[in-house]
């Protein structure tokens, strides 16, 4: 099932995605909240007559950093021995649809396609063959960098942290094996990232136990899986797609800071 968040008419809810094309989707909008039962209403909006919002609303969102060798490799960096995680602030997370804002502080904003994977359940210290367990869902990231300012500071929290830095979405889709899956970046309709998810250095279990050793995470909670060769520059103007077979795509623009 995919399953969107969006507003319409001021008010925010849930709704299952139905229907197929631009034009014939539709919610069926969610009685009760995604995570715990809940039932479909059976009201149904046109997708095209809301505004979509992030699909979820983490506690946290965790990045893995170099979990693709070619993505390593074309900036010069070895494939660590112990997976490179960091936050991304919740502040950070926009939906699909709007804009990222280019930071005053970097000249070198890429793009960087993720496959991003939604937490159903509180956990802590999950076992590898319990990770299908605690996982609710799929959706697409884009973990957005300053590189720059990641190359200039030692810890990432400005670089990767800044505002409308993690958009997420367009929903979740809930029934998807995510261990082959082709991933791909657009700018201005021209192909940028193209990878699949089986070349993660790390699976999304090794993640999963390896992130749970540390920190509880939360229903909503995100985790960023890494980013495939082929990352490069956005400038204000540019209109980035991220595009996960089996889930969607997730497009946003980039504007100058207000
Ligand atoms: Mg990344």
């Amino acid at each position: 099932m995919r399953i969107a968040r969006f507003s319409i008419d001021g008010n925010v809810a849930f709704g299952a995605v139905e229907g197929e094309g631009p034009d014939g989707l539709v919610l069926d909008i969610i009685k009760g909240i995604p995570y715990a039962e809940f039932e479909l209403s059976g009201t149904k909006v046109p997708l095209s007559k809301v505004r979509l919002l992030p699909p979820v609303l983490p506690n946290k969102v965790v990045a893995i950093g170099r979990n693709y060798a070619e993505h390593a490799a074309e900036l010069g960096n070895e494939v660590p021995d112990v997976p490179v995680a960091f936050f991304k602030p919740t502040t950070s997370v926009i939906g699909s649809g709007d804009a990222i804002e280019y930071p005053s502080f970097s000249n070198e904003l890429h793009h960087e396609a993720e496959l991003a994977v939604v937490i159903g359940r509180m956990c802590r210290e999950v076992p590898r063959e319990r990770v299908k367990d605690v996982i609710f869902g799929y959706t697409c990231a884009n973990d957005v960098t300053a590189r720059d300012a990641q190359k200039r500071e030692k810890q990432w929290a400005r670089a990767k942290g800044f505002d409308t830095s993690c958009p997420l979405g367009p929903w979740v889709e809930t029934d998807l094996d995510p261990h082959d899956l082709t991933i791909q970046a657009t700018v201005n309709g021209e192909q940028r990232q193209l990878g699949r998810t089986s070349d993660m250095i790390r699976s999304i279990e090794d993640l999963v136990v390896h992130i749970t050793e540390a920190m509880t995470l939360l229903p909503g909670d995100v985790i960023l899986t890494g980013t495939p060769a082929g990352v490069g520059p956005l400038h204000v103007g540019d209109e980035v797609a991220v595009t996960i077979e089996g889930i969607g795509t997730l497009t946003n623009k980039v504007i100058k800071r207000g």
